[in-house]
């Protein structure tokens, strides 16, 4: 795989308001590219040979200064090729031009279908509803459902299309694949879970996960890039790649998901940066941003305003979101969204 700094600069300037478009654009670059660099030469002692590639996009000359092959056995044969896998931006305006797009706010989720309130961004403040497809919040979901003469429905439907709910393991994972079919990127992440966790009766697979989250995200959707990022930051299902991680993480942040950014907060050696993530999460309500911001702030690396302002920002994510539904839905639940 293969990327380049322009990347962010030319796919954003394409539709500012969709996070989708973006991630799949650049995703979808990714594969455009790579397709178009071919091989290296690989010497005796395995070092690839340093040379200067033109970027099909952009057209700008990029120094390949970092390769990984895939093969196994180059220290067992000479003048062998191997993919490149990685290229480092190498100059500064390149970096300069990624860190613009990597550190601006990303475009808001889509508010909830039924109340129109902002969606929180947090998991646990929505529900994936497997029968429509739609995400509804919290307390849409926690709210009572009437049938047409008043009378409350006893068995628990979606609030959308008033299907009722999947009661059996079964049944959640037939009405997963059928929304995958339908090419739902959310259902696909979420089957891939499954396949990954051993949710719902489903056996491990760690092949048939990844190649679900490549296709969500392919799609555009920030959370598949964020998983694919946390199957290369652990190694579930492959070896540890802690710069592919970061690379899908970056993507999942820059659509909106803050456990992506989160995690990228928590990669970065110098503090600067690190507290430049954990801003942005904390604006969409990632507390765990937050506690990383106190902390910082307790063992003297941030001075106190940059703490104040942290506070000051996810209090007004909370305003936004807050209403009476969710908040009973939060006591009901015992989770805070
Ligand atoms: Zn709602
Ligand atoms: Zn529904």
């Amino acid at each position: 795989m293969f990327f380049c700094p322009c990347l962010w600069r030319r796919n954003t300037n394409t539709d500012e308001d969709s996070a989708s478009s973006i991630i799949s654009s650049i995703h979808n670059n990714v594969d455009d590219i790579s397709n178009n660099i071919g091989s290296v030469n690989i010497s005796e002692d395995s070092a690839v040979e340093i040379e200067i590639i033109q970027c099909t996009s952009c057209e700008q000359n990029i120094d390949v200064t970092s390769t990984q092959t895939s093969n196994t056995d180059t220290n067992n044969n000479n003048n062998q090729t191997g993919t490149i896998d990685i290229c480092f931006p190498t100059t500064m305006d390149s970096l300069l031009k990624h860190d613009e797009e990597l550190f601006k706010q990303p475009p808001r989720v889509e508010d909830c279908p039924i109340c129109y309130l902002r969606m929180p961004t947090l998991e646990s403040g929505s529900v994936y509803m497997s029968c429509c497809g739609k995400l509804v919040c919290s307390g849409c979901d926690f709210a009572p459902l009437f049938d047409h003469q008043g009378n409350k429905v006893a068995r628990k439907s979606c609030p959308f299309c008033r299907v009722p709910r999947s009661t059996t393991p079964h049944e959640y994972i037939e009405r997963y694949k059928i929304r995958v079919e339908a090419g739902d990127p959310i259902a696909m992440n979420k089957l891939g879970r499954c396949y990954l966790y051993e949710m719902f009766g489903l056996a491990r697979d760690y092949t048939k996960a990844l190649e679900l989250y490549h296709r969500a995200a392919e799609l555009g959707y920030a959370k598949a890039c964020t998983s694919i990022g946390h199957a290369y930051n652990t190694g579930r299902g492959m070896e540890v790649d802690n710069k592919k991680a970061r690379h899908y993480y970056e993507l999942g942040a820059m659509g909106g998901d803050v456990k992506a950014r989160w995690h990228l907060g928590a990669m970065e050696y110098r503090v600067d940066r690190a507290l430049k993530h954990y801003l942005i999460a904390v604006r969409d309500g990632d507390d765990d941003s937050l506690k990383c911001i106190k902390r910082l702030y307790s063992d003297g690396h941030v001075p106190k305003y940059e703490y104040t302002k942290a506070l000051r920002l996810h209090q007004e994510y909370l305003d936004e979101i807050k209403s009476t539904r969710r908040d009973e839905a939060a006591v009901a639940y015992h989770r805070y969204y």
